[in-house]
């Protein structure tokens, strides 16, 4: 298949995710934080971030890594195309029930207020199941063994090295309200994990 169809999709699929998060990224900034757990290995982690949503659209302009390429089949671009529309589905509904309460790294926002309602009634971090599904969408369109993990390995070291210290913050700032909270859902995977 003509790869031109992968570089529509991730295309069209990084503008929706911009789209979705350039309000909250404006608005949060207007919302002062009362406490923040910014640490150097927070900063690493975006910044890896970062590095893994840019390889992509790096490969979307670029012969950079033609090198890697491989052909692009129906079925994993059907089933990667899926990937997108419930990732950035859940993305959408995320930000939405989490409002101003959001953050894109490990802070607490004045009146900061527990969310447990939406799509956070059944698991605690919706947001990083979205982005998983996100990246596995990429992994999956991307015909190409760079630029097609780039986004999933940055977000999964990301979710594994930052997961632990969100759920503390949240269990410091919350308390009890936090631990009925977790005692009640799973991470990622309602019912399972
Ligand atoms: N881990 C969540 C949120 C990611 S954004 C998810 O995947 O959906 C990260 C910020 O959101 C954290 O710094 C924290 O301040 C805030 N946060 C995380 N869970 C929250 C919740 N249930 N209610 C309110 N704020 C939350």
């Amino acid at each position: 298949m003509n790869p031109w169809i992968a570089k529509a999709v991730v295309l069209a699929g990084t503008l929706v995710m911009i789209a979705i998060r350039a309000p909250h990224g404006h608005r949060s900034r207007s919302v002062k934080v009362a406490r923040s757990r910014k640490t150097p290995l927070e900063t690493g982690l975006l910044v890896l971030a970062w590095i893994g949503f840019f390889v992509p659209l790096i490969w979307l302009a670029s012969p950079v890594f033609s090198f890697a390429e491989y052909p692009l089949h129906l079925g994993p671009l059907v089933v990667g195309v899926m990937c997108f529309v419930i990732g950035l589905w859940l993305f959408f509904r995320s930000h939405a029930d989490l409002g101003t309460n959001w953050s894109i790294t490990l802070e607490v926002r004045e009146q900061h207020r527990l969310i447990t309602q939406g799509v956070y009634r059944r698991i605690r971090h919706p947001m990083y199941l979205a982005l998983v599904l996100y990246s596995v969408g990429h992994a999956l369109v991307i015909p190409n063994w760079v630029a097609g993990p780039s986004n999933f390995i940055a977000f999964t070291i990301l979710f594994a090295l930052r997961v632990r210290a969100e759920e503390k913050m949240m269990l410091d700032e919350f308390g009890d309200e936090y631990a009925a909270y977790t005692a009640r859902t799973k991470r990622l995977v309602p019912g399972v994990w």
